[in-house]
């Protein structure tokens, strides 16, 4: 079989199983809070959108099927991703960072508004460790555990070389997955680790994986300047290296 023929072949089967998936993530009612949640903040909605439809749904992955750089976001803005149904679309994260994905290359463009804006992602995934907008953007890790099996199924798919975790929480998650227990391991902005591939990547034991870590992009954060253009721009063209 020819290399094209078998790369035009997997990108198939990635993309039909991160499909199905997807459809299934979609119909979750696994947690009653979030359910709750999510559906009550789209009856009702924020007053500059009440026009709108709001998804009021699990809000499912979103990228190129295969991308060798997976993002691991916390869980849908209750008016963002809620409110549109793609990851970190029509909020301030998402203006915050798909303008530095599109100056790494990995976005086709800077601007994220609703899902059918055009937007297309080169070589980059966007999940994250709840699908469902929690109240206060804080799941519980009951909320968090009942998610983590859709995760693993996103990273079983798509073998990243990179995984990039926004913030503490999908870092810890990260771990979780992996079974780090190394305490040596701490969440920080840029800290980078080689990731353990005796598990998900029993098949590709010779190629280094990455756990790359950055602050979330979240107003609380780029509003104080602890994250900034700079920092951010850094960590997706440490990235883009990192997956070659
Ligand atoms: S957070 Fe995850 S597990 Fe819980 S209801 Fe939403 S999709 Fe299902």
């Amino acid at each position: 079989m020819s290399g094209t023929i078998a790369l035009r072949i997997g990108t198939m089967t990635n993309k039909s199983k991160l499909e199905k998936l997807n459809q299934e993530i979609i119909q979750c009612r696994k947690c009653a809070r979030l359910v709750a949640w999510r559906e009550e903040v789209a009856r009702v909605k924020r007053k500059a959108y009440i026009d709108q439809e709001y998804w009021g749904k699990p809000v499912p992955g979103f990228g190129d099927p295969t991308a060798r750089v997976v993002v691991v976001g916390l869980a849908p803005g209750a008016h963002g991703s809620n409110r549109t149904g793609r990851n970190f679309t029509g909020d301030a994260s998402g203006a915050f960072l798909y303008p530095a994905l599109y100056r790494a290359g990995f976005a086709s463009q800077p601007t994220a508004e609703s899902r059918s804006d055009g937007l297309i992602l080169k070589d980059l995934y966007i999940a994250a460790s709840a699908r469902c907008a929690p109240p206060g953007n804080k799941p519980t890790l009951e909320e968090l555990d009942n998610c983590q099996p859709y995760l693993e199924r996103d990273l079983e798919i798509l073998k990243p070389k990179v995984i990039v975790c926004l913030g503490r929480v999908a870092f810890e998650r990260i771990l979780k997955i992996y079974g780090i227990r190394n305490s040596k391991l701490k969440f920080a902005h840029g800290a980078l680790y080689k990731l353990n591939t005796d598990s998900l990547y029993a098949d590709l034991l010779n190629t280094e994986h990455w756990l790359l870590c950055s602050y979330h992009p979240s107003q609380q954060n780029t509003l104080t300047g602890k994250l900034t253009v700079k920092m951010f721009d850094d960590i997706w063209m440490k990235a883009k290296l990192l997956s070659k």
